[in-house]
């Protein structure tokens, strides 16, 4: 069960005015899959009633055409739930549905809180009992404990009051609402399809239902969407700094996905160039690390001249039931996922293009299966730095003991995953790469310096670790 507001990376989307909402968003969500396969849910609404599905595991595992069409209304939200360890909870899958005073609420939330715990406790003070260890479930709980009058200036009020990275999609009986922080951490986007409005975490899902993109929703906008059109407002005033998370470009998001405005693959292969530039290496092959790494390898080819080639094969087919494979075969699992072509790197000496080392230990494996292909020389570049500190804002890195760069030199890292030799992208140069200038960017998984402190301080954060401390004294 914990850590898991350390690891609320997730997938959201929305629609409004559609009348094949629930299946639209479905299909939206398996576009988002990448960004979870926890678990996965959908909420709609017709105006009057409300109906929501939710379960563990893929979209495709949690719905059948039965629950789809049992999803009646022309407005919805769906969510899919990064995967953790030991958290595996319906109770902690989205939406996240409650019935108020003023009616029905439901969020989805990509993102982490940093005063939850503050939030959660004063709210506790005020009478809120809470179902579920979900920080999206404080925003709820603010809303309905806000003193304002009307509903909408309700939510507004409750929402202004968290802190830290949010991108969320709420659906309230006559309508969607998409917001997001006010330094824009996560990404959230706005569509159109058939009049309909859509807004999802990227822009993938509008290009697999057709629908257009319109724009980005803004740092700090809370955007209610109703059947009186757009509604554009402000959780708070447009003078704070933007922190855009570089990792969604350098490893989450997808490639065929527009983030803060601009394509991923593109930024992707411009790392590729840098890092070449940068670190070149005498080799036969440059090979990538599928799929994050394709993007970057390309680059990487294209300005060292190097041939690019497939020396490594994905299975997409995993799953969240794979049982892993007893202590004495353990060694084999990692070959489920990533399985070398012997033809293609025996003999060789390849160039490997990894787009992130975070422990180092799935390298490691990796790299023993490269050796065991017949490959001559193995070298590494990495399209990022270092990582050297946790993310406080979503995305899920171990703690700063476990990641490898935070103790390591370059040179250790390199004898522990058995490479002849290791380069990282610089920081500088990743800068280079990006598609917008470098003041508008999180890179405090590089830096260890955050724009917002997490309310008990760095390395502390972990809310399902604070609760149970404080319910013991
Ligand atoms: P490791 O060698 O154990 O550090 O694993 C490196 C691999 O993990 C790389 O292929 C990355 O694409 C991948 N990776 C990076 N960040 C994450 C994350 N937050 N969650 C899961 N995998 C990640």
């Amino acid at each position: 069960m914990a850590n898991d507001y350390l690891k609320d990376k997730c997938g959201v989307f929305g629609i409004f005015g559609h009348k094949d909402a629930a299946r639209l968003t479905y299909l939206g969500l398996y576009a988002l899959q990448h960004r979870g396969q926890e678990s996965a849910g959908i909420v709609t609404s017709d105006g009057r009633l409300v109906r929501e599905h939710k379960g563990m595991g893929l979209v495709s595992e949690v719905f059948n055409e039965e629950e789809i069409s049992s999803l009646t209304g022309n407005i919805a939200i769906g969510h899919t739930r990064y995967s953790t360890t030991g958290s595996s909870n319906i109770k902690n899958a989205q939406p996240f549905l409650v019935e108020t005073l003023a009616g029905h609420i439901a969020v989805a939330h990509n993102g982490n809180l940093v005063n939850a715990l503050t939030l959660r406790r004063k709210l506790e003070k005020e009478g809120a009992i809470f179902q579920s260890s979900m920080d999206s479930e404080i925003a709820i709980h603010a809303i309905a404990h806000s003193k304002k009058k009307d509903f909408k200036e309700r939510i507004k009020d409750g929402i202004s009051q968290l802190e830290g990275a949010f991108s969320m999609a709420l659906l309230v009986e006559d309508g969607i609402i998409a917001v997001r922080d006010k330094r824009g951490f996560r990404p959230l986007s706005l569509g159109k399809l058939d009049g309909a409005y859509v807004i999802a975490s990227e822009t993938c899902a509008f290009d697999l239902i057709h629908a257009e993109f319109i724009r980005d929703i803004e740092p700090g906008e809370i955007l209610f969407i109703t059947d009186k059109g757009l509604k554009s407002d402000r959780i708070s005033d447009k003078k704070t700094r933007c922190s855009f998370c570089v990792f969604e470009y350098i490893y989450f998001s997808r490639p065929d996905s527009s983030i803060y405005g601009h394509n991923v693959h593109l930024t992707r292969k411009r790392q590729g160039r840098e890092l070449a530039k940068e670190a070149p290496c005498k080799a036969d092959l440059v090979i990538a690390i599928p799929d994050s790494g394709s993007s970057a390898a390309i680059g990487y080819s294209e300005q060292s001249g190097i041939p690019l080639d497939m020396g490594m094969v994905r299975n997409h087919y995993i799953g969240r039931t794979f049982i892993q494979p007893a202590q004495h075969i353990r060694d084999l699992s990692v070959r489920v996922k990533l399985n070398p072509v012997k033809d293609v790197v025996k003999g060789k000496k390849i160039v490997v293009i990894e787009d992130s080392i975070v422990r180092g230990t799935t390298s490691k494996a990796r790299i023993r299966t490269l050796r065991e292909a017949g490959a001559k020389e193995i070298h590494m570049r990495v399209s990022c730095p270092p990582h050297i500190s946790p993310c406080y804002y979503g995305i899920d890195f171990p703690t700063k003991e476990e990641l490898i760069g935070s103790s390591h030199t370059v040179e250790e890292v390199r004898r522990f995953i058995g490479l002849d030799s290791l380069a990282y992208l610089s920081l500088e140069g990743l800068y280079k790469a990006m598609p917008l200038p470098k003041n508008k960017f999180c890179v405090s998984c590089f830096t260890g310096k955050y724009h917002v402190l997490p309310e008990h301080g760095i390395g502390k954060f972990n809310l399902e670790n604070q609760l149970s401390f404080l319910n013991k004294i």
